[in-house]
């Protein structure tokens, strides 16, 4: 692929993070998408629905089938769990609950994927559906919601509520613009749809747009990193670990406060 030189390379972006997330499993993802990451060495998240896997075949609306995900995981690509049938989360019963977001995860196990990512169709979650998130074994969940996640989280439910950028056809200006608006301790992530110069518009991303913005990626040295892969290091003690740690100190100190009343109390008789 020829293309023009990139004209807004900036100065920044080296060891920034961003990752890459792809939802819905259209098959574009894997004709058009795949070659690109794989030529920048990136990995990426696929949002798959369980009921849609292999759909459509031979029309614009092909999913991607079993086999062209077991490639994408066998490239290291995260298979994430976009539901059973992309239903809207809130006000779902507590069967279609544990169907769309518990049952959809084992199907995708039983097939040979090893799911840590969950997806939230239209980006909707709330309290209850995060519980079934948790006790399905989801390591995190992604959203909409146009922010940057916080390494440094301050609660351990945020990583089941992970905003993120949807990519259409920006320019490559406006691309930096959503990049630059993290900071050192956050993880822009990016949620493209179809990578296709035929899709609607309000969710396709041009062949060529999404090669420009990996190659900016690459060339500005930005880390592509996979999500779960954020919350599966050791390097730093979970903020349930670090809490106990807070009590057993708060604890210790009481227990020698009360041994020095204890002395003097003695002392005085
Ligand atoms: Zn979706």
């Amino acid at each position: 692929m020829i293309l023009p030189q990139l004209s807004v390379l900036a100065d920044f972006g080296s060891g920034q993070k961003v990752a890459l997330s792809f939802d819905d499993g259209w098959k574009n993802q894997y004709d058009e998408a795949l070659p690109i990451l794989r030529e920048c060495g990136f990995k990426a998240s696929f949002g798959v629905i369980t009921d849609n896997i292999g759909l459509d075949r031979g029309t614009f609306w092909s999913r991607m089938n079993v086999n062209e995900l077991k490639e994408l995981q066998g490239y290291g690509m995260d298979i994430a769990c976009h539901t059973k049938t992309h239903s809207r989360m809130l006000n779902l019963t507590q069967d279609r609950l544990l169907d769309e977001i518990i049952a959809s995860k084992n199907l995708l196990t039983r097939l040979g994927f090893d799911v840590k990512t969950f997806v939230y169709p239209y980006g909707e979650w709330n309290s209850t559906v995060i519980g079934y998130v948790k006790e399905a074994g989801y390591v995190c969940a992604r959203a909409l919601k146009p922010e940057a996640y916080r390494l440094e989280s301050p609660h351990p439910n945020e990583r089941y509520r992970i905003g993120s950028y949807p990519i259409t056809n920006q320019s490559l200006v406006e691309f930096e613009k959503i990049l630059s608006q993290s900071t050192e301790n956050e993880v822009v992530v990016l949620t493209y749809h179809f990578i296709s110069d035929e899709g609607p518009r309000e969710t396709s991303t041009p062949v060529l747009n999404f090669y420009e913005q990996m190659r900016y990626l690459r060339e500005n040295d930005f880390e592509v990193v996979l999500l779960p892969e954020l919350f599966m290091s050791n390097e730093e003690p979970s903020w349930e670990i670090s809490h106990f740690i807070m009590v057993l100190a708060i604890g210790g100190l009481a227990a020698i406060f009360m041994m020095i009343l204890l002395y003097f109390s003695r002392v005085k008789m």
